[in-house]
């Protein structure tokens, strides 16, 4: 056992003994196992070890997810498909405590980290209400011929996930993937394993998933790199960083061709227009770029506000991001925590420490590490940002706001939103409908939020296009990710 300190008691867990394969949890079959230590971020001290899984287990685990896809799996019903995903809803909400304090311990404030595990209860229920309704399409008869498609589940899928919304984004990609029939190998982040691996555990006491559909192998670039390259693995979705996302389309283009989806990194946009409701405009531009302190890929990180509302705008933004409380995030007091190791804490502190020398942009609050323990960091705005710097064009990743200088025209600020190789996500707070509408429709991103940020829900379609990948986790579109479509002809 392992115990976790929060503000409300301790929590106890299971020790996690390395990977889970066909449905337990085995020692590493790695030739030099490495046992990777996990710091609490808020204190820097160790909060458990984890026993990393090599490229000998990315085989095993592909044996085992090819025999139950053979084997038992292979007569799941799409009702008993969703009686499992269903059943797995319910571990997680049975336990939706412990899983908070599993990611709370990773640097995530308690409310935040309770609010994703809610988020990952409705996405299974989602996606069991797909398992049973999978069709595919009947056309006109030709002559004496007549057609039809079937969908087919794709066989092992690789799913590789980030560190900031750890099961999140797991079971974005999990719920579709077992609605659509097939076997997974899950690699979460290294820095964020345990909750993923709690998962696997909840799975093999509470539903009927046959051994094998589900795996777990924690570690960093190595098991990543084996699951991509795998010549048995037919799909690979992928959450992360632009560069790693890059190897990974090489990779799967030189084993296998398998089918790839790449979640990638963003640079979003916010408009605000002077005829917003500007109180809302401000709670929603806070949320947008300081949620998950920054670590969000939809983070809204350039902020374009229209010329004459400025002072007023900042002013109000700046008195809210005074308000948040900097502390342990296995403490209920505070709801502003860390990054999430020292690597990306010195990275934010780089890019904050060039911004504040190059001259580019002004300081107004923030801009700093906060205490002299663990990874936080003060939320930071950049105001009179110049087009060209490095914190207006790169992914910072943290809490870090670039506020651009003021635009003029509708035209104007939706050129200067689009000149970034990104297409994650994008805000526009304005009460001109029209306006809006012009704005979903120039805006080169995945999502649009109008008057609002964040809101992610289950059954809305999630990606982004440009540099920040393809494909879609979440709705019904994710169905078409795990699935193949095969065309059927037959003479009548
Ligand atoms: P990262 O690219 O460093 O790592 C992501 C995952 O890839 C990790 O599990 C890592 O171990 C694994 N990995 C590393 N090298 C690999 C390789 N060669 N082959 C296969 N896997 C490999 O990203 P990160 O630092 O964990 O996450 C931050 C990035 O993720 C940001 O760019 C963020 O915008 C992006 N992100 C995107 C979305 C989205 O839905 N679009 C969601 C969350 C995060």
């Amino acid at each position: 056992m392992f115990s976790i300190k929060t503000s409300k008691g301790p929590v106890s867990f299971t020790r996690f003994v390395g990977p889970f394969i066909n449905g337990k949890f085995q020692p590493s079959l790695a030739a030099t196992p490495s046992r990777k230590p996990l710091l609490n971020p808020c204190t820097e001290e160790l909060l458990e070890n984890v026993e990393e899984a090599g490229p000998e287990d990315v085989d095993a685990a592909v044996k085992s997810a090819q025999a139950a896809l053979k084997g038992p799996w292979k007569s799941f019903t799409g009702r008993k498909r969703r009686n499992v995903l269903l059943d797995i809803a319910q571990a997680v909400e049975r336990n939706i405590w412990n899983l908070t304090v599993l990611e709370a311990a990773c640097g995530k404030p308690l409310e935040e980290a309770k609010f994703d595990i809610e988020e990952v209860v409705e996405c299974f229920r989602y996606f069991a209400g797909h398992a049973d309704k999978l069709h595919g399409q009947n056309f006109a008869t030709e002559d004496n011929h007549k057609s039809y498609t079937v969908r087919k589940p794709v066989g092992v899928c690789g799913l590789i996930t980030s560190f900031n919304y750890p099961l999140v984004l797991a079971a974005w990609k999990i719920a579709p993937a077992l609605a659509c029939g097939n076997a997974i190998i899950l690699k979460p982040a290294p820095q964020t394993p345990l909750s993923s691996l709690m998962l696997g555990e909840l799975i093999a006491k509470y539903t009927d998933l046959p051994h094998g559909v589900f795996n777990v192998l924690p570690g960093g670039e190595a098991v990543g790199s084996a699951i991509v390259n795998h010549k048995d693995i037919h799909k690979c979705s992928f959450t992360g960083s632009g560069g790693v996302g890059r190897k990974v389309m090489a990779g799967a283009a030189q084993s296998n061709l398998k089918k790839v989806t790449l979640e990638l990194g963003g640079k979003s946009p916010l408009i605000v227009f002077a005829d917003a409701d500007l109180d809302q405009a401000v709670e929603d531009v806070f949320g947008a770029i300081f949620s998950n302190m920054g670590q969000n890929c939809c983070a809204g990180s350039r902020l374009f506000l229209e010329k004459g509302i400025e002072t007023d705008f900042l002013k109000k933004l700046k008195a809210r991001v005074e308000e948040v409380k900097i502390g342990d995030t296995l403490d209920e007091a505070y709801n502003f925590g860390t990054m999430v190791d020292r690597v990306q804490f010195e990275r934010v502190l780089n890019f904050i420490e060039r911004a504040k020398k190059d001259g580019d942009s002004e300081l107004l609050v923030g801009g700093k590490r906060h205490g002299d323990k663990g990874y936080f960091i003060e939320p930071t705005i950049f105001h009179n940002v110049k087009e060209t710097a490095m914190i207006a064009t790169e992914e910072v990743f943290g809490p870090v706001l670039s506020v651009m200088k003021p635009f003029s025209s509708l035209e104007e600020v939706l050129e200067r939103a689009n000149a970034t190789p990104y297409g994650l996500a994008s805000g526009v707070w304005t009460k001109d409908l029209t306006k809006a509408e012009h704005c979903v429709q120039e805006l080169e991103a995945g999502v649009t939020w109008i008057n609002c940020y964040n809101l992610c829900s289950s059954h809305l379609p999630f990606g982004g296009v440009k540099a920040s990948g393809f494909g879609k986790d979440l709705g019904a579109e994710a169905l078409d990710e795990y699935t193949t479509i095969k065309a059927v002809t037959i003479r009548v």
